[in-house]
């Protein structure tokens, strides 16, 4: 079918455009879309201009046939054209008043998207990076990989931040959908490929991400944004109670009128600062527990049955909860064919995450396998709002001392753990500085160990094939979210402590993941542009 040339004229040509939803079976992948969508809607294939695919998911699910199922707008002749997707923010900094030095403090997904947002609306800004740009980077992840931290420059600090070298999921419970969509485009804008606007479960995979984000630095460079590389923040100058600049651990202050922190959930520099400073801050609860590792093959099996192993089937992802002694347990940034890597911040905490290149070509499926923990579990009130970072570093650094150093990792089989012994041998692990044999009553809290097995004993009753002999527990999984919250005023954005001062994304508690976090430095940037008046 001759494409219509629809996409450079869509607001004015007289084109009808239709949603459908329709099923496309594993057996039928060869087949065009438009005769599925045309035979769906019972018209013939040539009455449509053109389809494109809006949403597209597998089905996996028992009982059905196995295929994928997609959401297409079809073109028909029509009379009128719907509306271009997402729509930028288009609040613009008025020409009549000067405009604010804005200091963005981290340069991952919220601090990138309030610069982008700011820059669009004709704001430039200063992006303080304690770590590296995305290439020097890479050698200090070798050597994390082989038991040597960078504490500046590691899987959670430097360009981009800590999702630059993750699987680049891109799914979110956010409702702000518009905001999605807009996150999505600016990063196919950066090079991302075009299909993340359409899967359900989009990713771009670590090695494509750094990329991407040196685009998205090109662009905001040319927009007159300046990066500073190894730059620490030490606090913040300030009189008659608003922002004055910006002080770092070099003795440097850059002035600002405006500070977003967008720090990330493991600052503990930044935390420690701020209750220092009188900045108001509260406890959150947070999650915390281990890296679940299977060999692929055996989530192929569980998830797609016969077909396990058809190459036209991705590497199978799940999705898994329960309760156990009364608490949520559940699984969480499950990396299909991935890694688990070390991303400590720490010279004695051990912390794992996980990662997956975009081909999703490893033979190993991880997730992390998390307990949910309510402020009040964390006890010490005399540590006030930071209670819950000295609690993750308790468990980090017994992980560490259990994995006997250089960031080996205590790790025990499934079946071993819910039998309540350790393993007197362990299977083979994608994570790179190694394992030893643990226990994980010896790091984790009894109620987060008690909740974990319960859990994990539910899970594995209903899910034939999840207790795998080679099934594995690695610890400690413990910067699933912040366990601070930067209080914020909900209008204006801005730490009632400080005017100025606009606390943003995963560190300051008002986001969770990549795309949450790039919407919410969107929104600050907004309420920048909207309330400052230097
Ligand atoms: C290995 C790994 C894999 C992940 N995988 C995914 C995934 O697939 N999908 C997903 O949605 N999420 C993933 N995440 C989580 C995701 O990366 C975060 O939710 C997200 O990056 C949070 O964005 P943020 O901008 O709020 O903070 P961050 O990304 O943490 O960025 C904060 C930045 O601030 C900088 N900074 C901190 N302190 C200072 C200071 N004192 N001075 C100067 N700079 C400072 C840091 O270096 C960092 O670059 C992953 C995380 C990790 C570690």
């Amino acid at each position: 079918m001759d494409r219509f040339p629809y996409r450079d004229v869509r607001d004015c040509v007289f084109l009808m455009s239709r949603i459908v939803d329709v099923f496309v079976s594993l057996e039928a992948s060869d087949e065009p879309i438009a005769s599925v969508a045309a035979r769906t809607m019972g018209i013939a294939a040539d009455q449509l201009l053109d389809v494109r695919v809006l949403r597209r998911s597998l089905d996996a699910r028992k009982g059905h046939a196995l295929g994928h199922r997609l959401r297409v707008e079809v073109f028909l002749v029509g009379e009128i054209e719907s509306s271009r997707p997402g729509g930028r923010p288009s609040r613009q900094w008025p020409s009549s008043i000067p405009r604010p030095r804005v200091v963005i403090v981290g340069s991952g997904p919220a601090g990138s998207w309030a610069a982008l947002r700011l820059a669009e609306a004709g704001v430039s800004s200063t992006i303080l990076e304690r770590g590296k740009p995305v290439q020097p980077r890479r050698h200090d992840l070798a050597r994390v990989q082989r038991g040597q931290l960078d504490v500046n420059s590691n899987y959670c600090f430097g360009e981009g931040g800590a999702g630059t070298y993750s699987d680049g999921k891109l799914y979110t419970r956010t409702k702000d959908r518009a905001g999605v969509e807009r996150v999505l485009a600016d990063l196919v804008r950066f090079g991302a490929p075009g299909d993340i606007t359409v899967e359900s479960r989009p990713h771009v995979g670590s090695n494509r991400l750094p990329k991407v984000l040196t685009a998205l630095r090109g662009f905001l460079e040319e927009h007159g944004t300046v990066y500073k590389f190894s730059s620490l923040f030490a606090g913040i100058a300030t009189r008659d109670g608003r922002v004055r600049g910006v002080r770092t651990t070099d003795g440097d202050e850059i002035p600002a009128d405006v500070v977003v922190l967008a720090c990330g959930h493991s600052a503990r520099d930044v935390y420690h600062w701020a209750a220092g400073a009188g900045v108001a801050l509260e406890r959150k609860g947070s999650a915390v527990g281990v890296r679940l590792e299977h060999p692929q093959s055996s989530i192929d099996r569980i998830q797609y049955g016969r077909a396990a192993g058809d190459p036209r089937l991705p590497p199978a992802f799940y999705e898994m909860s329960a309760t156990g002694a009364g608490r949520g347990v559940y699984s969480f940034c499950m990396c299909p064919g991935g890694f688990i890597v070390p991303a400590a911040t720490e010279a004695c905490g051990l912390v794992v995450n996980g990662m997956s290149l975009s081909r999703r070509d490893s033979p190993h499926a991880n997730a992390a396998m998390v307990v949910t923990v309510q402020a009040a579990d964390y006890g010490e009130p005399a540590l006030g709002p930071l209670a819950g970072v000295a609690f993750q570093r308790r468990i980090e650094e017994a992980a560490f001392a259990a994995g006997g150093g250089a960031f080996r990792a205590p790790a025990v089989r499934l079946a071993d753990f819910l039998a309540g012994r350790s393993s007197t041998s362990l299977p083979k692990v994608s994570y790179h500085p190694g394992v030893v044999a643990g226990r994980m009553d010896e790091i984790f809290p009894p109620f987060v160990t008690d909740a974990l097995r319960a859990g994990l004993e539910a899970i594995t009753r209903r899910i034939r094939g999840f207790l795998h002999e080679d099934a594995v527990l690695v610890a400690a999984e413990t910067r699933t979210s912040a366990p601070v919250r930067i209080v914020r005023d909900p209008v204006s954005l801005q730490s009632p402590s400080l005017v100025g001062l606009y606390p943003a994304g995963e560190g300051a508690g008002y986001a969770g993941g990549i795309v949450s976090s790039a919407i919410d430095g969107e929104r600050v940037a907004q309420a920048i542009v909207g309330t400052v008046r230097p």
